[in-house]
């Protein structure tokens, strides 16, 4: 287990077990998808039936495989399981599958994988809820400062000023824009993003997060007018449309495959 982590220590099957740990991440991340934005307290593991509120049993918290063998049913009270927990389950697959994709390093593609699973529950919460919670952000700006000194120590000050101008740069527009149209634009959980961003990637390609987002942001607008056109039209200066999961996925695809 020791060479295992160490870095550049490749073993033959190292990009299996991120790929069979997802699956019970994906697990733990519908926990905090459904618990956090409620402020509810953020357990272990999914530990009862939603509806009848009977305990689930071991057999019955298997990622993927129960939700299969129960044919999508609570075993007592037959309400339907959320689709959701399966939805949830098979991104994480997929963050898993796309970080073994583009790293060889098993040190490195664990890091990315911690970087990824949050990313996808903070999409998700934010998705939902337009919240980012500091419960997870804050961790992530951490962990990529951690990441850095452990696989890469020279570019730990790159990671750095990338985490603070990330930040800096989001308050900025974010303050700017209230003073132009007094309400509030970006929210803040989107500048300790950024600032997570900043950490992982660095600050070099800070710059292209930021473009990445925009474009992602912008397509999503502009989809959004066109699906929901009269309707949008007249309150466009109200419609809110969650910046985090492009932030997101901007800093997952400039992770793997730029910095
Ligand atoms: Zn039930």
């Amino acid at each position: 287990m020791q060479a295992f982590f160490e870095v550049g220590g490749a073993t033959p099957l190292s990009w299996l077990w991120p790929i069979l740990a997802a699956p019970f991440v994906g697990s733990l991340l519908g926990v905090l998808i459904i618990r956090l934005p409620a402020g509810r307290n953020v357990g272990w593991a999914r530990s009862e039936c939603e509806s009848c509120h009977r305990p689930l049993t071991s057999m019955e918290l298997l990622p993927i495989l129960s939700f299969v063998a129960l044919r999508g049913r609570c075993r007592s009270c037959q309400a339907p399981i959320a689709r959701f927990h399966i939805w949830i389950e098979l991104a994480a697959i997929l963050v898993a599958v796309s970080a073994v994709w583009a790293a060889r390093d098993p040190a490195m593609i664990w890091a990315n994988c911690v970087l990824g699973w949050t990313l996808l529950a903070l999409a998700w919460i934010d998705f939902r809820h337009l919240l980012l919670p500091d419960a997870l952000t804050l961790p992530l700006v951490l962990a990529g400062l951690a990441a850095t000194l452990w696989l890469d120590p020279d570019a730990i000050t790159s990671a750095a000023s990338g985490a603070l101008v990330g930040y800096l740069a989001f308050r900025a527009v974010e303050w700017a824009y209230r003073a132009l149209r007094h309400r509030d634009g970006l929210g803040q959980g989107d500048a300790k993003l950024m600032a997570a961003a900043g950490a992982w990637v660095g600050l070099e390609n800070l710059g292209l997060v930021i473009l990445t987002a925009a474009l992602f942001g912008i397509a999503a607008a502009c989809l959004k007018f066109l699906i929901g056109r009269g309707r949008v039209r007249l309150h466009l200066h109200e419609t809110q449309i969650p910046f985090g999961p492009w932030i997101a996925l901007a800093a997952w695809f400039v992770r793997l495959y730029v910095s």
